[in-house]
Formats: C-alpha cells, structure tokens, sequence
C-alpha cells in the first residue's frame, strides 16, 4: 500500500486521459512484467530500472554530470535505460563496441540529487550500483575502477602507497591508541592530502583535553571507492580491520571530517550487510562450537552496541552548545565567506545546520549564500565514480560549481569534506588561484579560537 500512495501523482493524468489510451496504458502497465522481465537471476534492480526508464527524466533538469557533458545520454533516466539493456542484454556489455555504454554507468557523481526531485525517491546511483554488480560478475569491471581495487588490495589506501604513512612528512602527530580513549579521531585517505586541517582538529581536541588517537600506523581506507566500484570482497577486509581498531581504541564516539568516511562506517556498512555476513558465515563455520565473545563483540560494535560515528561538524556544534568551546573574531579576509554543502553531508547524512550553526557563533562572519544551498546543493564532481570514468565532465561539473559559489561576491569557499576541496580546486582559473580560496571548517575554525 505504502509503494501505491507514490503513484497518487498519476491517478488525474490517467483519469483525464481519452478512453482508449486510458485502457492502453493500463493494459501495458499491468502487462508491463510480462514483456520486459528477463529470465534468470539477476543483481540489477529489474523493476526500477524499468520504472526509470519509463520516466520523462523528471529530475534531469538538476542532474550535475549531465549539466556538465551536456548530452542528453548522461541523463538519469537514459543511465537506467542502458543499465537496463546491459542488464538483459540487448546492448552486449561483453563487446568491446558497447564500450561507451558500461562506462555510462559509471559516469555519475553519486551527487543525489536525482532522489530530491524524483517522485519515486529513486537514486539512479543506487540503481546503477545493481547493474555494477552483474558486470562484476561477468568479469566486466572497467580497467579505470580495476586500478582502483589494485591499489586498495596493495596499499590500503586509494594511493599507489599508503598514505597513512606520510604522517611524519606531512607533520601530522599521531597518536596511537591506549585502548582507553574517549574520541577515535578517523582521518580518511583524502583527509590525508589536507594535513593543515588535520592539525586544525588535532590541535582542536589537544585544547579541549579530548582523550583521542588517530592510529596512522594501522589505518586503512574505510572502503567507499570500493563500495562505489561494488568490489564487497574488497570492502569486507577494509572494513573488518577499520572497525577492528576502533574497537580496540575504545572510544564511544568516532568523529571525522570526511562525509564519505562517516557515511560508509554506518549507512553503508549496514545496508550492504558488510562484516554481519562475514560474522554469519564464521557461525556456519563453527556450527556447533561457541561462538567466541570476540567473535560477539565483533558484530555488535557495528551496528548495536558500536560507537557513534558523527560527521566534526556535528561534534563542534555539540561543544559549542555545550559551552565547551568559544569562538571570536576571524582576520578581516575571512569575514565574508560563501559555503559549499558536501553533498554527502546534506543529503546523505541530512546536515545542513551545524556548518552555518558553528559559523553563527563568529562575530564578526557573514555568510553569502549561494542559490543552490543546504539540501539542492550542487557537487563538486569528485564524489562517485565519475572522475576515474570521465575526468573532464569532472572537472567540468567543478567548473560550474565554482561559477554558482562566485556569484555569491565571496572569495572564501567554506567547505566540510576533503573530496570537495580536492574536486571543487580543478574549477578555479589559474589567474583566480590567488583570490580565491576553498578552506575546511576546521581550518577556519582554529583561526577564530
Ligand atoms: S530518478 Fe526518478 S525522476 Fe529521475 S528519471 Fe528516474 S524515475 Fe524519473
Ligand atoms: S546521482 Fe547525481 S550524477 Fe548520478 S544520475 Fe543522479 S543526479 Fe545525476
């Protein structure tokens, strides 16, 4: 019934409908499983496929990557269309011709925003994730995302090396942990690449006298880009020893500036069964033997028991409210600033308050807000698979972004995630690079204590 009340919208358009086409439609909607459900087990969501497909691409108007390739193929409902023939195989994903068509499924920056507009409440990235899965199982990963797996196998890290371990170059302090810790502190791959704001949080919690440990020596990637590649084999062993060490740290909270990083030790885990199957599969193993209290533990911590994982901005709000923290005045060239929302942060975790609460308490900042802010954020281009698939619509979607946050007047791009500042730098001009500057929270935050 629920799954009913989403097609209220249509009962006028059909009732107004002539008789004839009035019976047409609805002859073809009830024949619809009848004529386009394959045979066969299948990964790929058959039926929203097929319910997008259907669709007069109602969200295309805001979809960022075909804002930025401009042709009408990289629309939302033509990516479920191919994903569909891929699927059933009337477009051959095997032949080497049908190239373009697999790399289209890829081609989309995991930006959701296609979900703020589609009356379904469909992510076409979440339906192309399903046609991802049955390419993986004929053997049919692109080479782009191959590369990717290699690396995370290799180094643990999206870098050729693994770039926990440049700590010291990067004079980024780590702190291993006594297994007595009140706060985890997860800095992820890309964080890695932005040691000022990591020595912003660090120096942060140092003042708050935060027991915390960051663990750099025994880090790996929590697994999001595997994730996005649909590689669970190689996000499973990610992920048990992320979750490995944070139990161990015994911290029952664990904060981190990266939206992707947050969002996959939750959301995504669970939702992908990551580490409950690797756990039922060791019951099956050792049927009929105890299961081991470690064994326990090692399930509950996730998703029961387990610590809180929260985004920092979330935590800063909390110390502000709590009075445990105090802001003052920012040097005159941060007082006017435009914020870019991740849009991991608004849409995937739904926080688009703590940022402009946390910049409320600077006296002496005015926030300019670009038009599309908070939920109908627009995205950098570097979330998703996009950037390995197409690095020039990429860039170009970084291009436009920058475009709408210039229009705010401000030369201070405020941002929360380390993906959007990595991305959101390939759309500044080189002869802009000195007047505007993209600065995490975090970072302008030290400047105001
Ligand atoms: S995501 Fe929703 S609105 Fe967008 S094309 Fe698909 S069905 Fe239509
Ligand atoms: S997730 Fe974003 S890029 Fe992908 S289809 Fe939807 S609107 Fe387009």
């Amino acid at each position: 019934m629920e799954e009913l009340k989403k097609y209220k919208w249509m009962i006028p358009l059909i009732s107004g409908a002539e008789r004839n086409t009035r019976r047409k439609l609805l002859k073809n909607l009830r024949k619809k499983k009848d004529r386009f459900y394959p045979e066969g087990g299948f990964n790929a969501d058959i039926k929203n496929l097929i319910n997008c497909m259907l669709c007069p691409n109602m969200c295309r108007f805001d979809c960022n990557t075909l804002q930025a390739a401009k042709t009408e193929v990289i629309s939302p409902a033509y990516k479920a269309r191919i994903g569909y023939y891929l699927t059933v195989g009337k477009i051959d994903p095997s032949d080497p011709e049908n190239k373009e068509f697999v790399d289209l499924m890829y081609k989309c920056s995991n930006c959701e925003n296609c979900k703020i507009w589609c009356p379904f409440d469909f992510s076409v990235v979440s339906l192309l994730e399903t046609v991802r899965d049955d390419l993986n199982e004929k053997g049919l990963m692109p080479d782009y995302c191959e590369k990717q797996i290699d690396k995370l196998k290799e180094t643990g890290t999206i870098e050729d090396y693994n770039i926990f371990k440049t700590y010291e170059e990067k004079g980024i302090e780590n702190i291993e942990t006594d297994g007595n810790d009140d706060v985890f502190y997860y800095i992820g791959c890309e964080m890695m690449k932005f040691p000022k704001v990591v020595q912003a949080n660090i120096e942060l919690l140092k003042k708050l006298g935060i027991k915390f440990s960051t663990n750099l020596d025994k880090r790996v990637c929590c697994g999001s880009p595997a994730l996005n590649i649909r590689d669970l084999d190689t996000i499973t062993s990610l992920a048990s020893k992320s979750v490995d060490l944070i139990r161990k740290s015994g911290a029952k909270l664990v904060i981190s500036g990266c939206p992707g990083c947050v969002r996959t030790l939750t959301e995504r885990y669970q939702k992908n069964h990551i580490l409950e199957e690797k756990v039922e599969h060791e019951d099956e193993e050792i049927r009929g033997k105890d299961v081991t209290e470690e064994e326990e533990q090692f399930s509950r911590i996730l998703y029961d028991e387990g610590p809180e994982v929260i985004h920092i901005v979330e935590y800063i709000e909390r110390l502000l409210e709590e009075e445990k923290l105090m802001l003052h005045e920012v040097p005159k060239k941060y007082e006017t600033v435009t914020i870019h929302d991740p849009c991991l942060l608004a849409r995937n975790l739904s926080n688009t308050s703590s940022i402009r609460k946390i910049l409320g308490h600077i006296p002496n900042l005015t926030i300019k807000e670009p038009i599309y802010n908070k939920e109908f954020t627009h995205c950098c281009g570097w979330s998703g698979t996009v950037h390995w698939a197409d690095r020039d619509i990429a860039i170009k979607e970084s291009e436009n972004r920058i475009s709408e946050l210039k229009e705010t007047g401000a030369n201070i791009i405020v941002t929360a995630c380390p993906e959007c500042e990595l991305g959101l730098a390939y759309g500044i001009d080189e002869n802009e690079k000195d007047t505007i500057e993209i600065i995490d929270l975090s970072e302008l935050l030290i400047k105001a204590i």
